[in-house]
């Protein structure tokens, strides 16, 4: 069988176990976290299926459970296949979590932790941002001191998806006040239920909270805790960043699915004289614009796949293709509730799509920020692909 063959019988059978297995959850882009101990059980539950069946963590080393016929594109179909059944989708901070234990743990630590990440008893969260180190977070000022065999952590984390639920967390603490300020962070993994960590979980405006304050106050870790090299935090953390690429095609699909919830919603709204509103000129107008630009993001993350899994790609790869997914899913979500705005009513057979929106909309502009800022993106793509002077 060829390679394509074989993808394809992979994408067959990947599909009929989401359908099968996948728990039927009230979830939407921006809520994901579980309302309750049923929805978080279930959740568990899914996660380690789909490590159980070799779907997920199929590119680990075959001796921590990956599956010796891994390929990267295998990744790509299990993530667009997710999107397409709207199911639940890996934790993104479980997957880093994993990567960077890998790369940079001990034998014990593996031992420790990648079994029960395999079995979804824990689940992670990272604990990177601060108040005021954000996007400039090599700033950060949450300090780890060295005491005896160990280190007595304290500051303030934010912005820590999944924080409220997460076993364990990925710290990133400055170690070394007075070293260059890269050199003097130090990544560790820290049990989420140590004495002197408070969690507190932030209100959005989705009704969600899928984020959390986390206080270190005198929070004791031992060299055990310690992952990588201590000074080497920044290496570490920033392999596992690296490691999303593969994922990011993906959006491809859900741009696509979208665009097709937009034609959805402009024939289920009805304009105050009866009319549908996908039968007004300007809606047609906009359609055709936003189905142009949709292919075009489509080309344009399909490409930046192809280079990541052919090994030829560019440092503003990932930066152009995330800038131009999440800034047209925000002007998608703007464009439909234009759409909703307009309409005298809705079918009620589509309030699903309806709500669909509302949610994306809600959600949307927290993609622009997220695993790197709009205008952190642009800095990147201005410097590495056009050759702009540093501002
Ligand atoms: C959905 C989501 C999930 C997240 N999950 C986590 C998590 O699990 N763990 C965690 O630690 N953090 C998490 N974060 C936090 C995220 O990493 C930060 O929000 C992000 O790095 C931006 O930092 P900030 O919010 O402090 O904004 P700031 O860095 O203060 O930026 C504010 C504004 O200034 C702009 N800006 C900043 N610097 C520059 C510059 N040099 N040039 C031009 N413009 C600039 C930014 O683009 C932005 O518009 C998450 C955020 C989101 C939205």
């Amino acid at each position: 069988m060829n390679v394509e063959d074989e993808d394809e019988r992979f994408r067959a059978e990947v599909r009929s176990f989401i359908a099968e297995r996948a728990p039927r959850l009230r979830m939407s882009e921006g809520t994901r976290a579980p309302r309750d101990a049923g929805e978080e059980r279930e959740i568990r539950g899914w996660l380690g299926a789909l490590y159980e069946a070799g779907h997920l963590g199929a590119g680990w080393p075959p001796e921590w459970g990956g599956r010796p016929d891994h390929r990267p594109t295998r990744d790509l179909i299990l993530m667009e296949e997710l999107f397409r059944a709207r199911a639940y989708r890996p934790l993104d901070q479980v997957m880093l979590a994993s990567h960077e234990i890998l790369e940079f743990g001990t034998e014990a630590q593996k031992r420790a932790y990648l079994p029960r990440i395999r079995s979804g008893e824990h689940i992670w969260c990272q604990l990177f941002s601060e108040p005021d180190a954000g996007s400039d977070l090599a700033s950060l000022r949450t300090r780890a001191d060295a005491s005896g065999d160990g280190f007595v952590v304290t500051g303030q984390k934010v912005w820590c998806t999944d924080g409220h639920w997460a076993d364990m967390g990925m710290l990133l603490a400055r170690t070394d006040p007075a070293a260059e300020r890269h050199a003097g962070l130090t990544a560790f993994v820290v049990p989420m239920d140590s004495p002197g960590i408070t969690v507190r979980p932030i209100r959005e405006m989705t009704g969600s909270a899928e984020f959390c304050e986390v206080f270190l106050d005198e929070v004791r870790l031992t060299s055990e805790n310690v992952l990588g090299p201590v000074g080497g935090g920044w290496s570490v953390i920033n392999s596992g960043l690296a490691s999303e690429r593969a994922f990011v095609g993906a959006n491809a699909v859900q741009l696509e699915m979208m665009y097709d919830d937009l034609v959805a919603l402009a024939r289920a709204a009805r304009l105050p004289d009866g009319s549908r509103a996908i039968d007004q000129e300007s809606v047609q107008a906009t359609l055709a614009e936003l189905l142009a630009r949709t292919e075009a993001a489509k080309l344009i993350v399909q490409d930046t796949v192809r280079r990541i899994v052919s090994d030829e790609e560019h440092p503003a790869d990932g930066p152009v293709a995330k800038l131009v997914y999440t800034e047209l899913n925000v002007e998608l979500c703007e464009r439909a509730l234009g759409i909703v705005a307009s309409a005298a009513h809705v079918d009620e057979s589509d309030r699903e799509v309806v709500e669909r929106w509302y949610e994306a909309f809600l959600w949307s502009r927290a993609l622009t920020v997220s695993g790197g800022a709009s205008e952190i993106m642009r800095g990147i793509i201005g410097r590495q692909l056009l050759g702009l002077p540093r501002a």
